[in-house]
């Protein structure tokens, strides 16, 4: 074992990221130096969840848009109509078998269960027979709809039925950002658009707007709120003040906050501060554990001495060892009379819960199904984080505590989630794609999937991505379920998926806005989403 430092090596200290996990994430500039600090990769805190990339322009080539254009979901105003279908319509209502839904333009103008409901003239008719009709759906954590990848990632998610999307990393600018879009012909799954990362000194991600203190706090909820975002996204590195002051000023300017809880702070002061939700259940389990105040102290002193300039190797690996074990002890304090505490402020207070069940999932790090026909559909350079996962740069000792505690930790948390559910928590279904194992579009599925493994009704978890999602924004009166006056969001598939929920995955048909896209039409896009995967990313080159 070698255990010799480069000059300078301390800078990594201010790479290492800290999330819940209690793994170690080292950066990858510091992964592809040479092997003599081998050691170095050792057990420290946490990995972060987020990987947004360098933003840029994308250039496509005439042709590209000329097959953008054959897309176009512009100057639609056919009638559509869609008969004889079972309507599950989200709002929690049984399923409504025989039923016929009629829209015009980009509205649902009717649903009938009568055989004598008029049609609209030169209306196209779809037959439903047999079929089963849900609400288009959401995935509220996503990164990679607002960047280079946009425009395949688009696709993608229109393609599997996924009509709108929470944007967990904004660009600077999102009334810019939107104006470009304009020119955009291809199918755009509707977005929900937050802030860049707010991150605190040291930040995780190199796009992150750093803020210090109070007085940056408050400029970026200002900045941010006048650039159009839908949201600020706070993260996990947010000191203390700064973190309440962007809480306070989101307050009084009416935009709400919205991501990790910061380490610095606890689930219920998020929530006592007015998070209006929070993602991968950040600092839930140890909200959970009775031992939460002597966990947190802890945790403290093992970090500052982890990240202590004169600490050699031996203590940092110790260190990091410590903090693995005390993340254990998170999941095995576990306390179901402290979570109930803890879930009734969510309620209170009307906190969500995204838990992200597809991340959690794929920080067990198994290792890609190569045969998995939806890996085609990435980009290069997402594949290639895909390919290194998460600690394959870390000694094997290491990789595999990090992956054991990785496996009790998701499994703590689908626990977590169906006492959340019972409790009344409002939950999300969102996938954190463009991570590893977080397939864009094809992953909503997963999730939902994952959110009934863990204890939803199907119903229920169809709701996390539909309803819950429209009440999330405040959007109820326009989106969300398949009512008179809403959008005409939805989505036809062959099979029940109240009977089996894998069967959100049996997609016939989507409507998009109004306008229909057929099977055959969603696998162009398909194909269409692989051949702009496939083209270089042009801010690779450096913009
Ligand atoms: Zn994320």
């Amino acid at each position: 074992m070698r255990l010799r430092f480069r000059p300078g090596l301390n800078r990594m200290d201010s790479r290492l990221v800290v999330v819940r996990w209690g793994a170690v994430y080292l950066d990858r500039q510091l992964s592809s130096l040479p092997g003599e600090i081998e050691m170095a990769r050792i057990l420290v805190p946490r990995i972060t969840p987020e990987r947004p990339v360098r933003r840029g322009h994308s250039r496509f080539s005439l042709s590209l848009i000329f097959l953008l254009a054959l897309f176009s979901v512009r100057g639609w105003s056919q009638s559509l109509v869609i008969k004889d279908v079972t309507v599950i319509d989200a709002t929690g209502r049984a399923a409504a078998p025989h039923s016929t839904v009629v829209i015009d333009g980009d509205h649902i103008i009717a649903i009938s269960r009568s055989k004598k409901t008029h049609l609209p003239r030169n209306a196209v008719i779809v037959d439903g027979t047999g079929k089963f009709l849900i609400p288009g759906l959401w995935d509220m954590h996503v990164h990679g709809a607002s960047d280079i990848r946009a425009p395949w990632s688009h696709l993608l998610f229109v393609a599997n039925g996924v009509v709108g999307v929470r944007d967990m990393s904004g660009p600077p600018d999102a009334n810019a950002w939107r104006a470009r879009q304009v020119s955009n012909l291809d199918p755009t799954p509707t977005i929900y658009l937050g802030s860049p990362i707010v991150d605190g000194p040291n930040p995780a991600w190199p796009d992150s707007i750093v803020v210090a203190d109070e007085a940056q706090g408050r400029e970026v909820v200002d900045q941010q709120q006048q650039r159009g975002a839908d949201f600020i996204k706070v993260y996990s590195g947010l000191p203390r003040n700064a973190y309440f002051a962007i809480a306070d000023e989101a307050k009084k300017r009416d935009i709400p906050f919205e991501g990790h809880v910061p380490d610095a702070v606890t689930a219920a002061e998020a929530t006592g501060a007015g998070q209006r939700s929070i993602e991968h259940l950040t600092q839930v389990a140890e909200g959970c554990s009775k031992e939460e105040k002597t966990i947190a102290a802890e945790r403290q002193r093992l970090e500052a001495s982890f990240r202590a300039p004169d600490a050699t190797m031996p203590q940092k690996i110790a260190a990091g060892q410590s903090i693995i074990r005390l993340n254990f002890h998170v999941v095995d304090s576990f306390d179901e009379a402290t979570a109930q505490s803890l879930f009734a402020q969510f309620v209170k207070n009307g906190t969500w819960q995204t838990p992200t069940l597809t991340l959690l999932q794929g920080q067990i790090d198994d290792p890609l199904n190569t045969s998995d026909p939806r890996l085609q559909y990435l980009s290069k350079e997402v594949r290639a984080k895909w390919d290194a996962g998460y600690y394959s740069h870390f000694p094997p000792p290491a990789r595999a505590a990090m992956v054991q505690l990785a496996r009790a930790e998701f499994d703590e948390s689908k626990k977590i989630v169906a006492l959340m559910y019972r409790s009344g928590v409002p939950i999300l279904a969102g996938t954190d794609t463009m991570n590893p194992h977080c397939f864009p579009g094809f992953g909503i599925h997963d999730e939902l999937a994952f959110l009934v493994d863990a204890g939803l009704p199907p119903i229920a978890a169809l709701q996390a991505a539909t309803r819950n999602a429209a009440e999330f924004m405040g959007q109820r009166d326009r989106r969300g379920t398949i009512e008179v006056g809403k959008t005409a969001d939805l989505v036809l598939l062959d099979k029940d998926p109240l009977a089996n929920i894998h069967n959100t995955r049996s997609i016939q048909a989507v409507v998009l806005n109004g306008k229909l896209f057929p099977r055959g039409a969603l696998d162009a896009m398909l194909t269409k989403a692989q051949t702009l995967a496939s083209i270089p990313n042009a801010a690779a080159s450096g913009k």
